[in-house]
């Protein structure tokens, strides 16, 4: 065996930014046009999270104590806790290998406590929403299309986010910003309340978070260099707050928290998180996301061991990840944190009692899909080191 390294694993910081960071190309639309997105879809509360447009969601749809409400086995964590926030019994649902809703599994669960379900087209791809939609009309119940992880994208001929009676976005995965989601309906009016600021600490640090990020993955020179002196001076502000103990300024939502906190179910998305959706070109996005996610396909598709969840990449659709789904994960993530390689395991934890009794498929895709970025913001050296690096891991 030849000598190799014995440095412990650098399992420290990503190479490459896992989710979209803030750069000048965010906003050059290159004359792309606007695609369709969810918030096209209707009336639209800009909140601080996918969680909090849940509840809200859950909230117009009247549900109440006692009620059910069908949520995937296959799911985030994030999306059972405003369920319960509401009083409302969880009930799991079975999903296929490929993760498409069981709707004969939706059927058996049906009674007269069921007043709504959760229907998620993951990583961006449509689940069948023309038959959920009748199936939910046949049967009464209200349909929440949980688009957390397609923002954009068009199905059946319809835009993504108009299937549902209400429609939630989660924007912090698509844009280039530190905390946002969406409450949308395109068929009733929405009785929440238009949400105000959560005040000036917290409008201050969404706006900073998101660009002290972009200048730690070197985007933005010109700002970083022009905002230095500021940012130093925020940075003895903000320990000397913090030092008095000022409660948190943001929704834990936006630290990789799967919590439920009821505080920010008045709080609107920050003016600087608003402007970015407002003026990131959304064509990039898509056109970018779509490349991105085909050149993994074509380079990672056939290794040895795995194949990616979705053999096409339907027109239309805007993929969140690039998911692979791999015979024998822990070593090879192992591997792939050691290089440095960021990725996202969806669903990796369950909630308590969602096990392979309640749902096989699920637990194996909790435990077998790695989601690698694909986001708009990844430069074409980021994309041939990620390439790379995860061809190095699988084939070691
Ligand atoms: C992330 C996510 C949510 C919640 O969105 P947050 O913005 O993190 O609150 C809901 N559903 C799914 C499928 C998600 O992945």
């Amino acid at each position: 065996m030849m000598l190799t390294t014995i440095a412990p694993p650098a399992t420290g910081r990503p190479r490459v930014p896992l989710a979209p960071v803030l750069s000048r190309a965010s906003f050059v639309s290159g004359g792309l046009p606007q695609p369709p997105s969810v918030l096209d879809a209707g009336a639209v509360r800009l909140v601080t999270s996918g969680r909090i447009a849940i509840a809200l969601a859950l909230r117009e749809m009247g549900i109440r104590a006692g009620d059910s409400v069908l949520v995937p086995a296959y799911h985030s964590m994030s999306m059972v806790a405003p369920v319960l926030a509401c009083g409302a019994r969880p009930q799991f649902y079975k999903v296929g290998a490929d993760a498409a809703i069981d709707l004969a599994d939706v059927a058996s669960k049906l009674d007269a406590s069921v007043k709504a379900i959760m229907v998620t087209s993951y990583f961006g791809f449509p689940q069948p929403l023309a038959a959920v939609r009748a199936f939910c009309d046949r049967h009464g119940i209200a349909l929440l299309e949980d688009c957390a992880h397609a923002f954009f994208g068009r199905h059946g001929g319809r835009s993504l986010g108009s299937w549902g009676d209400y429609a939630i976005a989660s924007s912090m995965k698509f844009f280039p910003i530190y905390e946002g989601g969406a409450l949308v309906s395109a068929r009733h009016a929405l009785t929440t309340p238009a949400p105000h600021s959560a005040g000036l600490g917290f409008e201050a640090k969404a706006a900073l978070n998101a660009l002290e990020n972009s200048f730690s993955w070197r985007r933005l020179p010109l700002v970083h260099a022009a905002l230095w002196l500021p940012l130093r001076v925020k940075a003895l502000v903000w320990r000397l707050v913090k030092r008095g103990g000022a409660p948190a300024l943001t929704p834990s939502s936006s630290d990789s928290s799967y919590e439920f906190d009821p505080r920010w179910l008045d709080k609107r998305s920050s003016f600087f998180s608003r402007q970015v959706l407002g003026h990131a070109s959304h064509g990039r996005i898509v056109v970018r996301r779509r490349a991105n996610y085909t050149e993994l396909a074509n380079a990672l598709g056939s290794l040895p061991g795995c194949r990616p969840l979705h053999a096409q990449l339907p027109e239309g659709t805007c993929p969140w990840l690039f998911p692979l789904l791999v015979d024998d994960p822990e070593p090879l993530v192992q591997r792939l944190l050691a290089a440095g390689v960021p990725m996202t395991r969806f669903a990796e934890t369950l909630w308590p009692g969602v096990d392979a009794s309640v749902c096989a498929n699920s637990v194996h895709l909790s435990r077998h899909v790695l989601g690698f970025p694909c986001h708009q913001e990844l430069q074409p050296d980021e994309m041939a080191w990620l390439i790379d690096a995860i061809d190095k891991a699988v084939c070691t």
